[in-house]
């Protein structure tokens, strides 16, 4: 007894008696399925890093490597997902794993934005000196300033910022920057700018 890679009931002949589909059909149907799905998965880690350079946490990097250990497996697993599918072998559970997977970054994306927008105290001013910066090309290009750090046990603070604030600072000069509670406690830049 195999299970439809369609419609996940038991199947007893070729032609799935649950969905009508015959295994060639349900493989074609998975497929495609899969494929929609890792395009979701992948929009929405853009989107996730988009909502992180929008509303930059103070723990960026963190933040950053926690989505990259969700990428890369999840995305692994669906390739795994297809493979077994390929074979004819049994992708229930791991079909499901996956596809409980899939809305996690929009997830996240979405409770950076709420954490960043529906802020509404004043932020507090920190007085810091610029040490360095760089910018990382990609899809979403990443730009970095790093800056003294205000907390008392860390030395130096990696904010993201945008271009223009990037052409505008250079090491040396003296930055004011906007530190924000955020609303879940998530805190986070609100910007930089000259003193
Ligand atoms: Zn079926």
């Amino acid at each position: 007894m195999t299970r439809c890679l369609n419609c996940g009931a038991d199947r007893s002949g070729d032609v799935c008696k649950a969905c009508g589909l015959s295994s060639v059909g349900a493989e074609l149907f998975l497929r495609k399925r899969l494929l929609n799905r890792t395009a979701v998965f992948v929009l929405g880690a853009l989107a996730f890093v988009a909502a992180s350079v929008q509303y930059p946490p103070v723990e960026v990097d963190r933040v950053l490597i926690f989505i990259g250990t969700l990428f890369f497996p999840t995305l692994a697993l669906a390739i795994w997902v297809e493979r077994r599918a390929l074979r004819h072998a049994e992708v229930e559970a791991l079909k499901r794993i996956y596809y409980g997977l899939v809305p996690i970054p929009w997830l996240l994306g979405a409770l950076l934005i709420v954490n960043g927008v529906l802020d509404r105290d004043a932020p507090r001013i920190a007085h810091e000196r610029v040490v360095g910066k760089f910018a990382m090309a990609g899809a979403l290009p990443i730009r970095r300033l790093v800056v003294t750090s205000w907390r008392e046990d860390h030395r130096f603070e990696h904010i993201l910022i945008d271009r223009r604030d990037f052409d505008f600072f250079h090491p040396g000069d003296p930055v004011d920057v906007k530190v924000q509670d955020g609303l879940i406690g998530i805190p986070w830049i609100g910007g930089v700018s000259r003193p």
